[in-house]
């Protein structure tokens, strides 16, 4: 029967894997999953920000471990995916947080730039939760949590691939929950609103779009990455074991108008 007390919360003895887990809102998933007691594995393209995050990770009294791997590659998922069980024996948390965005007008929109942010944001995301999917299956259990965004849900006139790719994993998430629940695998989705990052920071500074979204937003702010972390715990727990299937906005209610 399940049960709900304090240690709901409690990710001790869990692994996860987190794609861009050393720097940018990546870098806080790490830090949040680990603070509540999973041991981490960054897959990133390049070793910046790993120094740093393997020091707040072993501070927090947790293991991690690392691997440069671009997931587009073919083969890259199996390759990430046979570090984690090498290191660590197997594989319960998987965090799709890699995600690239490129910018332009409409008739001035490259073909390379679409292929790019398809291949990172969605289809690199796919071939890594299948690749984990088949781990967690045969362990019976596992969390699967896709980074979305507002693009999930809305336009973006300058950002064609971007919003097509994060839609597809809202349909992704949805049709993975479906398909790996008999397992005992929760499939769900984090869309973060506007949250001041360098990802962001031309938007912010933007003199028509950086009040223009301000407005937008109920609250009234732009978030901050600490604002992600809670809700990021709380679908890695067993807390959550009965929501599936579902993107939790984090935007301080913009979807809301
Ligand atoms: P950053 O650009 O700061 O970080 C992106 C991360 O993705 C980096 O760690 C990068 O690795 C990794 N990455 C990119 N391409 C690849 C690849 N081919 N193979 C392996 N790793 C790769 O972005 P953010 O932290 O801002 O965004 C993280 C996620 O959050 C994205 O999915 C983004 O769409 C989403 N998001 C962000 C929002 C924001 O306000 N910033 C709002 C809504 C959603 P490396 O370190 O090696 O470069």
């Amino acid at each position: 029967m399940p049960k709900f007390d304090r240690n709901s919360y409690n990710l001790e003895g869990k692994v996860a894997l987190i794609t861009g887990g050393a720097r940018g809102l990546g870098r806080n998933y790490s830090i949040a999953l680990s603070m509540y007691g999973a041991d981490i594995f960054v897959a990133a393209e390049n070793e910046e920000g790993w120094d740093e995050i393997r020091e707040i990770v072993e501070a927090n009294g947790r293991q991690i471990g690392f691997i440069k791997q671009d997931i587009t590659k073919p083969g890259a998922a199996d390759t990430i995916v046979d570090a984690v069980i090498e290191k660590f024996g197997h594989l319960d948390i998987l965090v799709n947080n890699a995600g690239i965005q490129i910018r332009n007008d409409v008739l001035d929109f490259k073909d390379e730039d679409w292929y790019k942010v398809i291949d990172v944001n969605l289809n690199g995301l796919y071939m890594l939760s299948h690749a984990a999917a088949k781990v967690m299956a045969k362990q019976k259990h596992g969390k699967i949590i896709n980074i979305g965004s507002m693009q999930s849900y809305r336009a973006g006139k300058r950002i064609f691939p971007y919003a097509a790719s994060k839609h597809g994993v809202l349909g992704l998430t949805r049709a993975y929950a479906d398909a790996l629940a008999p397992y005992n695998i929760q499939v769900n989705g984090l869309a973060p609103g506007y949250i001041i990052t360098d990802m962001t920071r031309s938007l912010q500074q933007d003199p028509v779009r950086g009040p223009e979204i301000r407005e937008h937003i109920p609250s009234g702010e732009w978030g901050v990455p600490e604002q992600l972390m809670g809700p990021m715990v709380f679908l890695a727990s067993e807390a959550s074991d009965y929501v599936t299937g579902v993107m939790l906005p984090v935007d301080g209610g913009y979807l809301l108008r």
